[in-house]
């Protein structure tokens, strides 16, 4: 019995970055890999890259470096570059880094097991970065089972790319125009992930509520993705993200507002408070358009949580433009934000200008960020306090990394609650459940399970209770 190739995956980036390496990982699986945590047992090392920003760029050629010299010592060992910065570089790769083997770009997923083969084969330089339009990559990974990072939530990629060309974003140029995935191949990952016992999705999407707009065959979007999912029995929670602001419908926070299993969290990145920077990020609305729809949807979902993103720092932001930015995390009412300074990715326009005299420098950006997440932690904890003795459905999903005698999950609302019960873990995790709010921080929430009768008593029966 011959022992099986070792293969290690190390992920950059965001969530699509983390689903796609989920799908890399199940086509090596098929072809006989076995996915190991340490790098040095591996026969084939792998980084999925993300180039949204100059220092995850830099972090995925810090991997091969260090990886480079393990096949120093052992020149058996296959090295792999994926994701945004294997498409964008291309075989300039192989000039900046010779030990790799393997290039693979955001669309050529599916041909990842016969571009290892070749590398096994002996040939150098494999490289696959041609676009596979018209189709979405997904389409072509529909007889893939994915190596899921967990066996209760589960993300599914819907859309990739997009048609936005922000004026700071990589995006359209690594992962290309929007193509939608058609709905009959996600339905049927759907409720196969179902059958298998997943409770929770995530539908992914750079611009996830742009789905469908692609179609030329039907009328078809992610509203009436949400409606047929909702049918699927077994599956108790749907989340979507990342919306943009100009697609996301009335008739998406109908559904949300509709259908009991999507939950009633809504990620919208604002990404600026001012109007002369919202436009030369050509982003396509002003403040006060995205302070309308966030109202729009707390008026339509009186329980729902909108989170935000923001840069700070974009070229030629002037302090007073900045001071609306740090405005508008109150004004909007959003519950939370992720918020990051301007990092210039070439050949977008905003590169251009910081590089023709509108730099902020590294030093204002910074004092910007941590005054923008001040702001945000304030915005987050006032938010928060509003559920103080609040009893809120919680999806529990393992043990709290930072106290091991609480358990933790996320409401509906997408807040992690950290919690205190007598029921063991292996009792709790996957089931939906209720707690009791006690105490409010300023990015998470923690409580008291309340203890239905009846699973009291039948974990008694079973010993479940923890001693
Ligand atoms: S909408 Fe999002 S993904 Fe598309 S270009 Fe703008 S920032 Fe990038």
């Amino acid at each position: 019995m011959t022992t099986p190739r070792k293969v290690y995956l190390e992920t950059l980036g965001c969530q699509m970055n983390f689903n796609d390496s989920e799908v890399m990982l199940g086509l090596l699986q098929k072809e006989g890999f076995e996915p190991v945590e340490n790098k040095l047992d591996a026969d084939l090392l792998i980084v999925n890259t993300c180039q949204i920003r100059g220092s995850a760029e830099d972090k995925a050629f810090s991997h091969l470096g260090t990886w480079g010299k393990l096949k120093a010592k052992n020149p058996k060992i296959k090295i792999a570059m994926a994701g945004c910065v294997a498409q964008q570089t291309k075989d300039g790769i192989f000039k900046r880094a010779p030990y790799v083997d393997i290039v693979f770009g955001t669309q050529n997923i599916h041909e990842l097991p016969e571009l290892v083969r070749r590398a096994f084969e002996g040939n150098n330089r494999v490289l696959a970065v041609d676009r596979q339009k018209p189709r979405n990559t997904y389409d072509y990974l529909t007889d893939v089972a994915p190596r899921r990072e967990n066996d209760i939530s589960a993300w599914v990629t819907i859309i990739e790319g997009c048609d936005y060309f922000c004026t700071y974003c990589v995006v359209p140029y690594t992962r290309g125009r929007q193509i939608s995935r058609t709905p009959e191949s996600i339905i049927r990952e759907v409720f196969q992930l179902a059958a298998q016992g997943f409770k929770e999705i995530t539908l992914l999407g750079q611009t996830v509520d742009s789905y469908g707009k692609d179609f030329t065959d039907r009328h078809y979007g992610l509203a009436e993705l949400l409606y047929e999912l909702h049918e699927i029995e077994g599956i108790e929670r749907i989340r979507f993200m990342t919306s943009h602001p100009l697609d996301l419908t009335d008739r998406i926070i109908d559904a949300v507002a509709e259908l009991p299993k999507v939950m009633e969290y809504i990620h919208i990145p604002m990404q600026a408070g001012d109007d002369e920077i919202l436009a030369r990020m050509r982003r396509g609305y002003t403040s006060q358009q995205y302070y309308d729809l966030v109202r729009k949807i707390y008026d339509r979902v009186p329980n729902a949580a909108v989170s935000g993103d923001y840069i700070v720092g974009f070229p030629g932001e002037t302090d007073a433009q900045f001071q609306r930015t740090v405005e508008s995390v109150a004004l909007s009412g959003i519950h939370n934000a992720n918020s990051a300074a301007y990092s210039p990715r070439k050949q977008t326009p905003a590169a251009f200008w910081e590089l023709h005299g509108e730099e902020i420098p590294e030093a204002v950006k910074e004092e910007r960020l941590q005054i923008l997440i001040e702001a945000i932690r304030a915005q987050s904890l006032k938010k928060n306090q509003g559920y103080l003795n609040c009893e809120v459905e919680v999806l529990v999903e393992g043990k709290s990394k930072r106290n091991p005698n609480r358990l933790t999950g996320r409401t509906r609302s997408n807040k992690v609650v950290n919690f205190e019960t007598s029921l063991s873990e292996d009792a709790l995790v996957g089931q939906l459940i209720q707690v009791k709010i006690q105490e409010a921080l300023p990015f998470s929430l923690i409580g008291q399970m309340v203890l239905p009768a009846e699973l009291s008593q039948s974990a008694v029966l079973s010993g479940a209770v923890a001693p």
